[in-house]
């Protein structure tokens, strides 16, 4: 997928935004949602995505959605920090199929670490849904 093609409506996230698709949520507002990566690179990896934005990616969205979504990205570490006392926290976020982009709405992740652990692979393991919810809930109750 080219930096530069169609938003697809029936993407992962966009299902996801619709309740068409399950997702393990930690936390939204009218405007962004957080919620558990399936394949998570770290335990308490969290997707953070602009539920109204139609952007694949960081090039397209509009500069206050970008805005408004950076600040639900900080908002999320704080909360994985204070939940899982991470030693350090990765936020990645890629762009375009050569860029390492494999679902095409924009998303940000981020992912605890921990000191000489290394990250996982990007498409690893389905996690144990008990233990992703059990995340889920332990971050989502430290949003502020
Ligand atoms: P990216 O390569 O940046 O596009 O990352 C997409 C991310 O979405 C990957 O880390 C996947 O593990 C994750 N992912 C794919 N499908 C789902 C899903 N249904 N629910 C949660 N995370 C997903």
């Amino acid at each position: 997928m080219s930096l530069h093609a169609a938003y697809d409506p029936d993407n992962i996230f966009a299902k996801i935004v619709r309740g068409d698709m399950p997702a393990v949520k930690v936390w939204e507002d009218d405007d962004v949602l957080a919620f558990m990566d399936v394949f998570p690179q770290a335990p308490g990896h969290v997707l953070v995505i602009h539920k109204v934005a139609k952007a694949r990616n960081l090039l397209d969205i509009e500069p206050h959605q970008l805005s408004t979504l950076a600040a639900a990205v900080q908002k999320t570490a704080r909360a994985v920090e204070a939940a899982l006392k991470p030693d350090g926290l990765t936020v990645m976020q890629f762009n375009g199929e050569a860029g390492g982009q494999t679902v095409y709405h924009l998303h940000f992740h981020i992912i605890p670490r921990g000191v000489g652990q290394p990250m996982g692979r990007h498409s690893g393991e389905m996690a144990d849904m008990d233990e992703l919810k059990a995340k889920a809930a332990k971050i989502a109750a430290e949003v502020r």
